[in-house]
C-alpha cells in the first residue's frame, strides 16, 4: 500500500515529544513489511542544523513552485532526504521564512504571534501539490495531530473537494488530545475551507477554530496511541472538551500502543552508552551507573536506589507531584536525576531542590537526547507521574534498558507496564500508583525502593521488563487494518 504521513516533527530532524519519535519510527516499520511509505514534514531550522552538523544536505527533489493563501503567492522548495537507518523517503517542504526560526518549532512570529495555523496549511498545502506534480497520489494520507489537520479536511465533504482526493483515504492519528490547533474565527480564510465548513460545525468548535476536531470529523479512521486512551479520550475527563466529537465518531476510533525504534533504543548498541548490556550479561549496566553518576555528581560507590526522569516539563507530566515528592524520598535515601526543559516554575523548583540536595538531586534542564539515553541506562528507576499519558515512550525506553518503571496508572501507561503486587513477580514489570498526588507517588517509589534491596525480586523485575515485546511488529500489523478500513469505508478497494 502506498502511505504518506504528513506530520509536524519527525525524529531526528525535528523533534520536541514522542510525535517524533512515532512519525519515524512508525513509517520505518511499515516499510519493514513491503509497504511503500514516505514522510512529509517542515524544513524546520533544527533539520536545517541537523544537516549542517553532518555536513551534508538534502537534495532538491523538484523546481520550486508557488503555494497561494490567502491571494498571496508563496515560493516554497521540496528537499528529499531518507530516515536515517532506512530507505523511507522524507520530504521537507522549505521556506525560510515560516520555518527556519529560531526558539523551538512551535516558537511565535517576530510579532509574538501563535501563526500556527498558518504555517502547517501552508505546509500542507505545499505537500499535497508536490505530490500531485510528483504524480505520487497516496492510497492513504496518514496525518498526526492537528497540524497537517487541514489534508483530511480538503478531502472530505464531498460536496467541493479536489477530485485529486477520490482515490485517497485518510487517517488521522491523535498523539495528544490537549493540542488542539485552536484559532480565533478570523483566521478561517487561512484554511481557504468553504463557509460551511463554520456554520455546519465541522472545524468551529466553541465559537474557535478547532483543528483537530475539524480533522477528526474529516478523517476516515481515527486512531490514537493505546487502547487505554481511546477510552479515556472519550469521557469528559479525558476528552479536553473533544469527548462529545470523539463518542460521535467511536466505530471508527481505536487505540494502537505504539511501538519503539529497536535500532535507537537498545542498549546492546548504543552509540551514547560507555559500555555495552544485555539480558543475558548485565554487567555495562553498572558503568553506565557510574557515568551517570558522574555526570550528576553523585557518589558511584553509594548502593542507593538512582531514580530518574525523562520528558517534557509539562502540567500532563506531574513533574510538580516528583518535585513535590523530592524531599522525602531523599530523606529516606533515594537520589534523583531528571533532565527536561519547558515550565519556568518547575525548571526553578529543579534548581532549588539542586542547591539543597547537591548530592541527592541533579536536574538538567534543556534538550539532550544523549543524556536522555544515559539516564536511561544508568538509573534504577524511571518515574512517570503523569497525569495523562496517550502512550508514553520513556517507560518503554526503560523497560529495554532494565530499568524498572514506576508510573501512574494512566493511558498507555497502564497499557504497556505490569504493576508488582505480591503475588506476580513472575511477570510483573513495574510498580503502579492511581492518585495524582506526591504522597502516592512517594509512597510507590518507595515500594521500589523495597523491591530494589532484595537483588533476587530486582533482578527479576529488571529480566521481565527486558524480555517484554515494545518493537513494532504487532502495533505496524494493526495499522494496516486501519489502513485498509479506511478505504473501505470511502468504498475504495485496497
Ligand atoms: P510526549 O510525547 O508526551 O512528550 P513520550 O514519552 O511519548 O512523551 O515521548 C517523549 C520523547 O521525547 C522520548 O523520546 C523522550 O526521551 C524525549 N524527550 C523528552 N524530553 C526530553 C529532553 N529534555 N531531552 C531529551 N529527550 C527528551
Amino acid at each position: 500500500m502506498r502511505i504518506a504521513n504528513l506530520s509536524a516533527e519527525a525524529s531526528p530532524f525535528a523533534k520536541t515529544g514522542g510525535l517524533g519519535d512515532i512519525a519515524s519510527s512508525l513509517p520505518k516499520a511499515l516499510a519493514a513489511t513491503g509497504h511503500d511509505v514516505d514522510v512529509w514534514v517542515p524544513f524546520f531550522l533544527e533539520a536545517a542544523e541537523w544537516f549542517r552538523r553532518r555536513g551534508t544536505w538534502p537534495e532538491q527533489e523538484i523546481e520550486p513552485f508557488d503555494v497561494t493563501v490567502m491571494g498571496a503567492s508563496h515560493r516554497v522548495s521540496i528537499l528529499r532526504s531518507t530516515l536515517p537507518g532506512s530507505t523511507v523517503p522524507v520530504h521537507f517542504v522549505a521556506h525560510d521564512s515560516l520555518f527556519h526560526r529560531p526558539g523551538g518549532l512551535y516558537s511565535r512570529n517576530e510579532h509574538g504571534a501563535d501563526d500556527g495555523i498558518w504555517r502547517f496549511s501552508l505546509f500542507v498545502r505545499a505537500a499535497l501539490e508536490a505530490m500531485k506534480r510528483m504524480g505520487e497520489r497516496p492510497q492513504v494520507l496518514h496525518t498526526h495531530d492537528w497540524h497537517p489537520g487541514l489534508a483530511p479536511m480538503l478531502g472530505a465533504w464531498s460536496s467541493w473537494r479536489d477530485p485529486w482526493f477520490d482515490d485517497v483515504a485518510s487517517v488521522l492519528t491523535i498523539h495528544n488530545v490537549g493540542y488542539q490547533g485552536i484559532y480565533g474565527p478570523e483566521q478561517l480564510p487561512v484554511l481557504g475551507l468553504p463557509p460551511e465548513t463554520w456554520t455546519g460545525g465541522l472545524v468551529e468548535h466553541g465559537g474557535a477554530i478547532n483543528m483537530l476536531k475539524g480533522a477528526i470529523v474529516a478523517a476516515d479512521m481515527v486512531t490514537t496511541v493505546s487502547p487505554t486512551y481511546a477510552w479515556e479520550i472519550r469521557t469528559p475527563e479525558g476528552g479536553a472538551g473533544l469527548d462529545g466529537v470523539l463518542r460521535l465518531k467511536a466505530s471508527r476510533l481505536t487505540g494502537i500502543l505504539n511501538g519503539i525504534d529497536r535500532q535507537e533504543w537498545n542498549p546492546e548498541t548504543d552509540p551514547h552508552l560507555p559500555s555495552h548490556y544485555s539480558l543475558e550479561d548485565l554487567r555495562g549496566k553498572l558503568d553506565c551507573r557510574a557515568e551517570l553518576c558522574r555526570l550528576a555528581n553523585f557518589e558511584p560507590a553509594d548502593p542507593a536506589m538512582i531514580v530518574g526522569s525523562v520528558g517534557r516539563l509539562a502540567p500532563q507530566k506531574g513533574y510538580d507531584i516528583l518535585l513535590e515528592a523530592a524531599p522525602e524520598l531523599i530523606r529516606r535515601g533515594v537520589r534523583i536525576v531528571v533532565l527536561g526543559s519547558g515550565e519556568p516554575a518547575l525548571e526553578g523548583s529543579m534548581r532549588l531542590l539542586e542547591a539543597h540536595y547537591p548530592r541527592r538531586f541533579k536536574g538538567f534542564i534543556g534538550y539532550d537526547d544523549a543524556l536522555s539515553h544515559k539516564i536511561q541506562a544508568g538509573s534504577d528507576v524511571l518515574a512517570m507521574p503523569s497525569r495523562y499519558e496517550p502512550c508514553g515512550l520513556t517507560q518503554m525506553y526503560a523497560l529495554a534498558y532494565g530499568t524498572v518503571p514506576v508510573v501512574r496508572r494512566t493511558g498507555g501507561l497502564a497499557d504497556s507496564i505490569i504493576g508488582l503486587h505480591g503475588e506476580n513477580l513472575d511477570w510483573a514489570t513495574g510498580f503502579h500508583f492511581d492518585d495524582p498526588s506526591p504522597h502516592a507517588f512517594a509512597a510507590e517509589v518507595l515500594h521500589a525502593q523495597n523491591a530494589f534491596f532484595h537483588r533476587d525480586s530486582w533482578s527479576r523485575l529488571m529480566k521481565n521488563g527486558m524480555k517484554a515485546d515494545f518493537s513494532w511488529g504487532r502495533s505496524a500489523n494493526d495499522y494496516e487494518l486501519v489502513y485498509r478500513r479506511a478505504r473501505e469505508v470511502r468504498g475504495l478497494p485496497w
